[in-house]
């Protein structure tokens, strides 16, 4: 992590717990997995604390690969609970989060009948894998057909279809002329991951005010009996906080986390996996609107997926140290290419194309001879009752299941204190997914009674904040408003995320409550004028301002692939 370089006024959140001293349940950790468990221990009433030592939903949960997906590979693993579940939560995701989680066409390009019969089954029972056989018509159509009826009750998807060559090629033309058949099924694209962090966070809030607290910024670094140490990275306080509870939900970080809170834990064995993002309208429309979901020639399933006007393309997965930060290398662009050639033979890739990168660890359990692709993507819950206060520590957790996750983990915290579960976060809508208008017709009609006076503006509102964007239209119509950032932003909106979204530095805005990086639209002009937004609303001085600046530019040079150069002031 991009240490900051300065020192900043402790903030009022802060104080307030630093004085308190004491919360039921401390969740360490604000990725996916603890948010969830925060919003379900919120909802049952317990008082909670989430804290995070970077913003919230930086960590692994920012580097996923943007689905929300039953996961059809993990049927030949033999994980038939996980898939099973995580077919429903996409289902559930689909009705309860609409905003962020959209159905997505997926067609796998296929270019043999038989191959992987024998290997897949093998690899099943074994739970080990060599290099895997290629991925038959015939054993994919098997594996569609059991996500099918996993899919059964939800009725949210249709079923897949069987293409041979030549309906493949009329409708996606630019595929490789070799495959034989084409696979196409549903899954769901999630297109702000970070946003819809940030609205279970909201949900969290909003059900216990002054009970559940979340904080950014703010890493636990030790423990002392019941007591764990919290150092603010804003302000570089330091204080404790007792609780009946420890949760770490720390990611790919856990084993790390439990070493600092005086735990010798061995759970983790995380994969690094990266991205590309290509501004590149011809393989753009190459894909038809479809994510293509494949085997590259060394048996990973790779994806080609549109998101946001630009093309997603990824991912790796290679052992990795949580101790080091995943950066996307040249030679993991290089496998990229050779992928995109692989299906779309015709479409040339260069790297001016690229406008951003991004690379995490996915929280894996310890794997020893299991290959990195092959390794369990279910989750687990380790309890540690030999402390001053039970230590409960998360083993895996993917974004698709975060919900049935938070519920899960929800319910051995409320063993532990001795509570029972009064609420169910299924079905229950999340954030601006509340009440969210599904056909063009409603939606049309939501925008003129809730955002009156929006124009083009009303889109990009209703997409950046789902309903909720008709509190924001309000509070940007209260003031005098300009638009930031090639008109992606306004001065009104960005004061409303800082009021409301717990910005602390200008990456928050860049990264996570905007899509300003990932469509590669982050310049150094787009930077400085943020930050000269940013600094009357914060109170940054003018050293924190350029400190700002550097931190971001840093960060987005050196972990997403940018070249932004510092520019003197004309
Ligand atoms: C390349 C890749 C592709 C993926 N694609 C998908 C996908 O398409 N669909 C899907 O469902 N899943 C996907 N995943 C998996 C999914 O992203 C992760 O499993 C999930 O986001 C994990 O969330 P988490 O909350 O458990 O961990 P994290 O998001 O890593 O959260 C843990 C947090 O703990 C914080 N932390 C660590 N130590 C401390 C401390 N001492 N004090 C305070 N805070 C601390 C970290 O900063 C971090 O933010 C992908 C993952 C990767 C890496």
């Amino acid at each position: 992590m991009i240490e900051s370089t300065h020192s900043s006024p402790e903030r009022a959140e802060v104080r307030a717990v630093r004085e308190s001293g004491r919360t039921t349940v401390l969740v360490i950790g604000a990725g996916i997995n603890g948010i969830s468990t925060f919003r379900d221990l919120a909802l049952q009433g317990v008082d909670v604390l989430l804290v995070e030592r970077g913003d919230f939903a930086s960590g692994a949960s920012a580097a996923s690969s943007h689905m929300i997906h039953g996961g059809i590979r993990y049927l030949e693993n033999g994980e038939f609970r996980l898939v099973r579940e995580s077919v429903e939560e996409r289902n559930g995701l689909l009705k309860i989060a609409p905003h962020y989680v959209k159905p997505l066409e997926t067609t796998i390009p296929i270019y043999s009948t038989f191959s992987g019969i024998l290997s897949a089954p093998l690899r099943f029972l074994t739970h080990k894998s060599g290099k895997p056989q290629e991925r038959g018509a015939f054993l994919i159509k098997v594996g569609l057909t059991i996500y099918d009826t996993f899919s059964r009750d939800g009725g949210m998807v249709p079923r897949h279809r069987f293409l041979g060559r030549k309906r493949s090629l009329a409708e996606l033309p630019s595929l490789d002329p070799n495959i034989k058949y084409t696979a196409t099924y549903y899954d769901a694209s999630m297109h702000d991951p970070e946003r819809l962090a940030l609205d279970v966070l909201q949900d969290g809030r909003a059900a216990h005010p002054g009970g559940a607290i979340a904080l950014n910024y703010v890493e636990a670094v030790a423990r002392d009996g019941a007591n764990v140490v919290l150092r603010d990275r804003e302000s570089g306080t330091e204080f404790t906080v007792a609780a009946d509870v420890v949760v770490n939900a720390s990611g790919p970080w856990t084993d790390l986390t439990n070493d600092a809170l005086g735990t010798d834990t061995r759970f983790m064995g995380g994969t690094k996996g990266s991205h590309i993002v290509l501004d590149h309208p011809e393989l753009l429309e190459a894909t038809r609107g479809r994510e293509i979901f494949f085997e590259h020639s060394d048996g990973r399933i790779v994806l080609i997926y549109p998101l946001k006007g630009r093309v997603l393309v990824g991912t790796t997965d290679i052992d990795a140290d949580p101790r080091e930060v995943p950066v996307c290398t040249e030679e993991e662009i290089d496998y990229f290419f050779d992928l995109i050639h692989h299906v779309f033979p015709q479409i040339d890739v260069t790297r001016e194309q690229i406008v951003y990168n991004f690379s995490g660890i996915r929280p894996l359990p310890r794997h020893e001879d299991t290959a990195p692709g092959f390794v369990s993507r279910d989750y687990r819950i380790e309890v540690d009752e030999k402390g001053a206060a039970p230590l409960v520590s998360l083993v895996g957790g993917k974004w698709t299941t975060f919900r049935a996750l938070g519920e899960s983990l929800s319910d051995v915290v409320l063993g532990l204190i001795g509570r029972t579960r009064t609420v169910s976060t299924a079905g229950r809508a999340i954030g601006g997914g509340r009440d969210f208008p599904r056909t063009e017709k409603a939606r049309r009609i939501w925008i003129q009674e809730n955002l009156p006076g929006a124009g083009e503006r009303a889109e990009r509102l209703l997409a950046r904040y789902g309903t909720r964007a008709a509190q924001v239209w309000e509070y940007i119509e209260q003031g005098d408003d300009a638009p930031l950032a090639g008109g992606d932003l306004s001065t009104r909106e960005l004061a409303w995320m800082v009021e409301n979204e717990m910005v602390a530095r200008l990456q928050d805005v860049i990264l996570r409550r905007t899509s300003i990086a990932f469509t590669g639209h982050a310049d150094a002009d787009v930077l400085e004028e943020l930050a000269d937004a940013l600094a009357p609303l914060l109170d940054w001085d003018r050293a924190r301002h350029d400190a700002e600046l550097d931190q971001t530019r840093t960060l987005l040079n050196e972990r997403h692939g940018l070249k932004i150069s510092s520019r003197t002031r004309g």
